[in-house]
């Protein structure tokens, strides 16, 4: 890379809080790291775009709860596939793109955050006790709350493998099948998955609506699609049925069964029961609720700065999937939404060191898109498209291990920072 001679050095450090380390978090702190450096930003297509002119000293701490990176969209499979669960979780510690003496970790839950004061209460999970950090800029990326098993609720790497190992078993060893409930993206992957993983155990889905992915703003013909290539995989798919009773059995050996009544009368006997109906609640509790909609959501500019009245607005900053923007969450939304976040924050510190006026970037609507991974194929959905499918389609939108290379490509998590 050419160096810039003339990159100046501004006399003022900044620090940065990011709540959350996953793909928005991540993403808005490596790219606020490049631009520091008066680098172009690593996700960045423009090949015109300039690197800025002023180095600016920062110091980023990211919070989370997990000690670890882990490839979300790939949870139906990393609960699935030991060897897949082992890849998909990655110690922060461990991870080459994340060494930065500008870069550090810290493991813990966020409680609560003082907007006048800056200031940031954190339980540190290692010593249980009460910490807190003060921030020049803070960026809220801290998703939505899922249950298991649609998430696994272990916060380190070691305690994850178990529970994959727990739930495989599980699922290997339930006599009269599995049953997931739950017809949304992730009932649908996970009963796909479970399928290609165990072809000799029978995999049914139940899904309450008609129609598959009844919740999502996406043609007929792409749900269509999905249920055809799950039926193809082996899966048995009962639409239109709410279970109404889950009850447990104990047969004469001992294992225990559970007996699923419908809403139709039909009684369904399985060896596992999967609930896969999303429970999907925002992770914002440690904001007060002038910063959130009614849902828990944060409120926001198109720039991703807070837009609800609370002190020092200019000064707080979210992606990912717990800001209230429209459209279907996704993990390219929420890069792409650190990616801004971190180009309009770097601007509003050159504004402070300089006094000229900041030039933000304002992030567009995004569209209704979806590609999901069903075993050996791929469905997904955009306006200029339509519906696609297939073998080829799950390569270039998945890779081989659920977007997970793609990911750690994306965000250059293999490189030195
Ligand atoms: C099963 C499944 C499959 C999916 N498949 C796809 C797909 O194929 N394609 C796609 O584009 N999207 C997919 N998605 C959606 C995608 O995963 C999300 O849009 C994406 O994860 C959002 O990223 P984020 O950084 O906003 O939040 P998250 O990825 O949810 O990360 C939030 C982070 O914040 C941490 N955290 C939470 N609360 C606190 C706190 N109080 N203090 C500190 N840290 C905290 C969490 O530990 C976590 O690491 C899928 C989601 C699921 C659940």
């Amino acid at each position: 890379m050419p160096s810039n001679d003339f990159v100046r050095t501004v006399s003022r450090s900044f620090r940065v809080l990011v709540i959350g380390g996953s793909y928005g978090g991540l993403a808005a702190a490596l790219a606020l790291i490049d631009l520091s450096h008066a680098r172009v930003p690593r996700f960045t297509y423009d090949p015109e775009a300039k690197p800025p002119t002023y180095r600016i000293p920062i110091q980023i701490t990211v919070v989370d709860k997990r000690d670890g990176y882990f490839h979300l969209i790939g949870s139906p499979k990393a609960l699935a596939c030991e060897k897949f669960a082992s890849k998909a979780w990655t110690r922060f510690q461990d991870i080459p793109g994340l060494k930065s003496p500008d870069l550090s970790f810290i493991q813990g839950s966020v409680s609560s955050v003082d907007f006048k004061a800056k200031v940031a209460h954190i339980v540190d999970s290692e010593t249980k006790s009460s910490r807190t950090e003060s921030y020049d800029y803070l960026i809220a990326g801290s998703g939505l709350r899922r249950t298991f098993p649609t998430v696994p609720q272990s916060l380190r790497r070691e305690e994850f493998l178990k529970e994959a190992r727990e739930h495989m078993s599980d699922v290997k060893n339930a006599r009269d099948g599995v049953v997931v409930v739950g017809g949304g993206a992730v009932g649908v992957e996970m009963a796909a998955e479970l399928k290609i993983l165990n072809p000799q155990q029978k995999v049914t889905l139940i899904h309450s609506r008609k129609r598959l992915l009844s919740s999502e703003p996406l043609p007929d013909d792409f749900a269509d699609r999905v249920g055809s290539i799950l039926r193809e995989t082996g899966v048995e798919v009962v639409l239109g049925q709410r279970v109404i009773e889950t009850r447990a059995v104990n047969t004469e050996n001992e294992t225990r069964v559970w007996n699923l009544t419908l809403s139709d009368g039909r009684q369904i006997t399985t060896g596992h029961v999967l609930n896969a109906v999303s429970q999907t609640i925002p992770t914002s509790t440690y904001l007060s609720q002038e910063a959130l909609n009614k849902e828990g959501y944060i409120k926001i500019h198109p720039s991703l700065q807070f837009s609800g009245d609370i002190p020092n607005a200019e000064h707080h900053w979210a992606v990912g999937d717990l800001t209230a923007w429209e459209g279907i969450k996704r993990c390219g939304g929420a890069m792409h939404m650190g990616h801004y976040a971190a180009m309009n924050i770097h601007e509003h510190m050159l504004a402070e060191c300089t006094g000229q006026k900041p030039n933000y970037q304002n992030l567009s609507p995004f569209p209704s898109v979806m590609g999901l991974a069903l075993g050996k194929k791929a469905v997904s959905y955009t306006p200029d498209e339509g519906t696609r499918e297939g073998e080829d389609l799950m390569k270039s939108l998945f890779g081989t291990d659920m977007g997970h290379t793609i990911c750690w490509n994306y965000m250059r998590l293999g490189e030195a920072c």
